[in-house]
């Protein structure tokens, strides 16, 4: 149960206590599996990984130029080298390097044990075996050291790390070719409501088409969750129970939309509590008040309201963190910026308040943001519009023009 201080004063739970709740009741899936490296875009790491061998491994040039010993520099003056050989990128010099000669060398090429400075090709002039260095030649410029990069035996990458394209490059410069990584969260979806009509079907008087599962498989898109669709239930309560009593035993998370409120059709909350352990929280937070959160068996369910506004910032703000909690990636906070509002809105205190909105830099380079429209929780064309929220103080009770608000740019479009 919640303490009175996650309480707002008309009872509302705060996003921020809902949020602790629900973190504290989850933990990480124990599944984990080894996959290919080519398959690990976005999969988040079960243990740390060690480099095996140092990066670079070899010294290595960060120039095409000619490799030379420092102890042969004149300074103040320009002095010659006579060319021993050349260092490939993939094959090295063989010979020895002495004192007055200097190597020919192409970028990540080994340069040899008796150099410790490359010259770029464009300042020397080489006239057969003879090259003549520039006066004031600079010492040990563009040799890349052995373990700069990476040391031998560090921490390479650590576990909960999500993978990225970067990620992949590190690791696969280090020689590793697999890896272990948490297995995906096992999702499933449904719908739920009489009104709701599959995409290609006629509507009749009373009817929508369900959107709702379009958004969430959207928001769900990621290498680390495994979604099912499992399509629309009707208001019906013992296939509504039959449906979801199924789904936990083979799922690791169910997420329904619709019917979590308190209407008679709302049959989600007397469901949950005879087959399951929910709790119902009236949620600080617009859009998206009502969300329903428990266990049904080993599933973790999240109810969530049927506006498909509601439903895109309960997910993202609530259920997204949880998820990314079960899939044993480390935690992130939204990337939050201050800009100018350029659009009065309207807000009464007592909930925190995401708006769409419309956020640029303008041309002073200073970020500026204005409302994306209408803000009901069924108007999906503002969302659609919108490049991020405003995000409005539980106790704001409006915005002038030319004030300072909080935006947080929607993932997507950072
Ligand atoms: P409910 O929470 O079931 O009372 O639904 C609240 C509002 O959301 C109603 O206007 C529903 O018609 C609408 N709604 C519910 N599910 C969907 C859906 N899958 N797609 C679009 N709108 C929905
Ligand atoms: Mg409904």
């Amino acid at each position: 149960m919640s303490d009175v201080c996650s309480l707002t004063a008309s009872g509302l739970l705060t996003v921020d206590a809902a949020l602790a709740q629900i973190k504290a009741s989850l933990s990480a899936l124990k599944n984990s599996e080894k996959i290919a490296l080519q398959n690990a875009l976005g999969r988040i790491l079960s243990a740390p990984v060690i480099a095996a061998i140092d990066l670079p491994s070899d010294r290595n040039s960060a120039m095409d130029g000619y490799a030379f010993s420092s102890a042969d520099i004149q300074s103040n003056q320009s002095f010659t080298l006579t060319l021993a050989g050349t260092s490939w990128a993939g094959r090295p010099f063989t010979g020895k390097l002495h004192a007055g000669e200097c190597v020919r060398i192409f970028t990540g090429a080994v340069v040899p044990d008796a150099a410790d400075s490359i010259i770029m090709q464009e300042q020397v002039s080489a006239a057969e075996s003879v090259i003549t260095f520039p006066a004031n030649c600079r010492p040990f410029q563009n040799v890349r050291e052995i373990g700069e990069d990476v040391k031998q035996h560090s921490l390479l990458l650590d576990a909960a790390k999500k993978l990225h394209a970067a990620d992949l490059g590190l690791l696969a410069a280090a020689g590793i070719s697999e890896i272990a990584v948490h297995s995906k969260v096992k999702i499933a979806i449904f719908s739920t409501g009489d009104e709701l009509v599959p995409l290609g079907q006629k509507l009749e008087p009373g009817q929508i088409y369900d959107s709702n599962r379009y958004i969430l498989n959207g928001l769900l898109n990621d290498a680390c969750f495994e979604v099912f669709d499992m399509g629309v239930l009707a208001d019906d309560k013992r296939l509504v129970e039959q449906s979801l009593v199924i789904a936990a035993e083979n799922m690791d998370v169910i997420v329904t939309t619709g019917g979590a409120s308190v209407g008679d059709a709302d049959y989600i909350q007397q469901i949950l509590t005879e087959c399951g352990e929910v709790n119902f929280w009236k949620i600080a937070m617009k859009p998206g008040k009502p969300l329903a959160f428990g266990r049904i068996g080993k599933c973790t369910f999240f109810g969530l309201p049927g506006n498909p506004i509601a439903v895109m910032a309960t997910f993202e703000k609530i259920v997204k963190p949880a998820l990314m909690q079960l899939s044993g990636a480390a935690m992130q906070k939204p990337l939050r910026l201050k800009a100018v509002c350029e659009s009065n809105l309207k807000k009464s205190a007592g909930r925190l308040e995401y708006q769409r909105g419309i956020f640029k830099q303008n041309e002073q380079n200073e970020f500026v943001v204005e409302s994306a429209g209408q803000q009901g929780s069924h108007i999906l064309s503002s969302m659609s519009r919108a490049n991020c929220y405003i995000v409005l103080a539980q106790e704001c009770n409006g915005v002038r023009i030319g004030e300072e608000v909080i935006v947080e740019p929607f993932e997507v479009f950072l």
